[in-house]
Order: structure tokens, then C-alpha cells, then sequence
């Protein structure tokens, strides 16, 4: 039985000076992440990682002035028994969000815990592994100014997509939706010359139109043979959503901003999209994706989780998709078709990069599931003190 004698939670942020960047949304001048460390009466220690895009106070404070001192209350910390406890005590005012959030580092931290405690990886504890690596898709392509310069920008775009190539990737991720549809066209054109018809592309708007303009830019999207166009509307918008997918070849992906099951129920449930990206720091932790997985299987959904975070957040996911079944599954599976994909940032971030002692590396287009206990990953503490601020 795990029971928790300590809380720590850190702040780490990191500034992108020269290398900030924009979404459709936000300009990102620097990288953040909030840390959970949990010690149990044993001795023994868990980390997680909790929420993605917003500030990370709000979700240290749910952790330390809410959440924490129920948890060290509790004399059986098994992550199931604590997710129901925790989530029917926060329910009334805290079903989305920071509580949320909070609860994902609290239970990827126990399965953490729990994994070390036995001596066995996550991906064991949950149902073993279908793969000892996992396919990665490269995240970039992102906006390095708000204005449009075609000389400036689509050479400096172009060499930046050529350079996740070289690392050995197939398949990239860009952002659109920042600019207007003709120019965003230009920037979708440029990538695909760039990287020739055999690459595999996908858009993210971050939720950047409503359903007519979704459409019109998801025509440039299929001219250009892109698999799948990520938020295109916002998440609230379920009949946009609907109405993108009923027009479009392409798939329709979503739900990195989804919470708990009951999210991805209505998300689903209303037809919105092809693929889901639930982010287990966000959503609920390893616990709650499992049955977010279980929801997205009855409806012949695929998942491919949002990873946008540091080691932990990486590591976690590592050990969900090694898990992850073929959708649909076949006698001859297609890599990042039917067969499960991780994203795999590209941005700056020494978060991801230098958090670990052991780096998460690409393989040949591949990242490899650690075989450690829990999440197999072991922090470094210098590079935590360094970031850590406050
Ligand atoms: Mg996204």
C-alpha cells in the first residue's frame, strides 16, 4: 500500500529569448512547467507533470492548498482509490481546469510511485506493451513573427521543416491559423514542396476559425494531401466541429483542451472528430486517459495524446502509447496510419531536453519507451533548481 508523507511542487520556467515563437493564440516567449514530487512513508519517489498551456500557479495552488492535504491524509495512495476520492471532493467546483490538472501530476506521480514500488514500468501495470518504440510525428512549423514577410518567411519556414526531415522524421505537424487563409495557404504550399508528397503533414489551428473559414482553409489542407486538421474551431463549437468533418476529407483531430472522461463523452458523442488528443498531463492523469482510451475504442476513434510538456510529460506518454492498440487494427498496419503515433515537439525546450539524465531521443523517426519502474525516467535535480523559479 502506497501512503505519501510529502508534497513538493515546482515552478520551472525557462525563457526563449531570440527563439520565441507564436500559435494562432498566444506569442511564446517562454516555457513552463509544474512539477509534482511525492515521497512515500518508504522513502521512495514519484514525479508528475501537470497542465500544458496556462499559467502554472493556479494548478501548484490547487495542488498544495487543496489537494495535498487530503492526500497526506490518506493511508491507502493507490491511484485509482486517490483519483475517485480526490475528483468527488473537487467535483462541485473543480470538474475542468487547474483542479484538473492538478489531479493529472498528483496520479501520474502515484502511478509513478506505484511502478517503483513493484518494480515494473506503467505500461506494464496497465496492460502491457504492443511496442517497444513508439512512431513520432515532429510538432513545428510555428509562426516566428505576426506579420508576413513571403521572402523572409517561407525560406526561414522551409529550412526549418527540412531540419525535423534530417532528424529522421516522416511525419510533421504545422501551425496555422494565425494569418489569413491565402497566406496560411502559402505557408501549407511551401512546407509540402519542401518536404515532397511521400512526407506526412498535418495542420493545427488551434481553434483559430469557425466553421465556414475551417473549411475553406481544410480544401487547402486536402489539396496538399494532409492527413489530419487539428482544432479547427473552438472546442466549445460542437455543431462547427460537426460541420467541418461532414465536409472534409481529411480527419478532423481534437481535444487537447478536453477534461475527464465526461469531455471526451460529449466531444464524441456529438461526432466532432476523427482523432482524439487528450493530454494526460491536462485530462486527468494516466488513470482517467485509460478510460478516455476505453470511450475513444467503442467508437473506433484513434487517440493520439497531446505531448507538449517536459520529460515527465513525455515519459508518461511514452508509456500510454506503447499501450495503445491499432485503430483499426489490421494484418498489415500502416505507421502513422492505423498503427499509434507519439507527438514529438521540436520547438526549443530544455525542459524536455535536459529535465531527464537520460534524454528521450528520436531513433530513426522512432522514440523508445523507457524500461525503467514507473515512468523510467529519472529527474535531474540540478536542472530543476536551475529552472525553478520562486
Ligand atoms: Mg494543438
Amino acid at each position: 500500500m502506497l501512503t505519501i508523507s510529502r508534497v513538493d511542487t515546482f515552478v520551472l520556467t525557462v525563457p526563449l529569448g531570440a527563439d520565441r515563437f507564436y500559435s494562432s493564440q498566444a506569442e511564446f516567449p517562454e516555457r513552463t512547467s509544474l512539477l509534482v514530487r511525492l515521497t512515500t512513508t518508504e522513502g521512495e519517489v514519484g514525479w508528475g507533470e501537470g497542465g500544458q498551456y496556462g499559467p502554472a500557479e493556479p494548478v501548484r495552488s490547487c495542488i498544495e492548498d487543496v489537494l495535498a492535504p487530503q492526500l497526506l491524509a490518506m493511508r491507502d495512495a493507490s491511484p485509482g482509490v486517490v483519483w475517485d476520492l480526490l475528483y468527488a471532493r473537487t467535483r462541485d467546483f473543480g470538474q475542468r481546469g487547474p483542479y484538473i490538472e492538478a489531479l493529472s501530476a498528483i496520479d501520474i506521480a502515484l502511478w509513478d510511485l506505484l511502478g517503483t514500488r513493484l518494480g515494473t514500468p506503467i505500461s506494464e501495470l496497465i496492460g502491457g506493451r504492443h511496442r517497444e518504440s513508439v512512431h513520432a510525428y515532429g510538432t513545428g512549423g510555428y509562426y516566428t513573427s505576426v506579420d508576413f514577410d513571403p521572402a523572409r518567411d517561407l525560406q526561414q519556414l522551409g529550412d526549418s521543416v527540412a531540419g525535423y526531415a534530417e532528424q529522421g522524421l516522416t511525419m510533421l505537424k504545422m501551425k496555422i491559423g494565425l494569418l489569413p487563409i491565402a497566406q496560411d495557404a502559402k505557408r501549407v504550399a511551401t512546407v509540402r514542396e519542401r518536404l515532397g508528397d511521400e512526407f506526412v503533414l498535418a495542420a493545427d489551428a488551434n481553434h483559430a476559425y469557425n466553421a465556414r473559414t475551417a473549411i475553406a482553409m481544410g480544401r487547402v489542407l486536402d489539396e496538399h494531401g494532409f492527413v489530419f486538421f487539428e482544432e479547427p474551431v473552438p472546442p466549445e463549437d460542437r455543431e462547427g466541429y460537426a460541420r467541418v468533418r461532414d465536409r472534409l476529407d481529411l480527419a478532423i483531430a481534437g481535444g487537447e483542451a478536453e477534461y475527464t472522461r465526461f469531455g471526451f463523452r460529449d466531444l464524441i458523442g456529438a461526432g466532432c472528430v476523427d482523432i482524439i488528443q487528450p493530454d494526460i498531463c491536462v485530462t486527468g492523469g494516466i488513470s482517467e486517459v485509460l478510460r478516455i482510451i476505453a470511450l475513444a475504442s467503442a467508437h473506433n476513434l484513434r487517440i493520439i495524446p497531446h505531448v507538449w510538456g517536459s520529460g515527465i510529460a513525455v515519459a508518461a506518454a511514452l508509456q500510454v502509447c506503447s499501450t495503445l492498440p491499432q485503430v483499426p487494427s489490421t494484418h498489415r498496419p500502416v505507421p502513422l496510419e492505423n498503427e499509434p503515433v507519439i507527438e514529438f515537439d521540436r520547438t526549443r525546450n530544455p525542459l524536455r531536453d535536459d529535465l531527464l539524465t537520460v534524454p528521450l531521443t528520436l531513433e530513426g523517426g522512432r522514440v523508445a519507451v523507457p524500461d525503467g519502474p514507473g515512468l523510467g525516467v529519472e529527474v535531474d535535480l540540478d536542472v530543476v533548481e536551475r529552472y525553478t523559479v520562486g
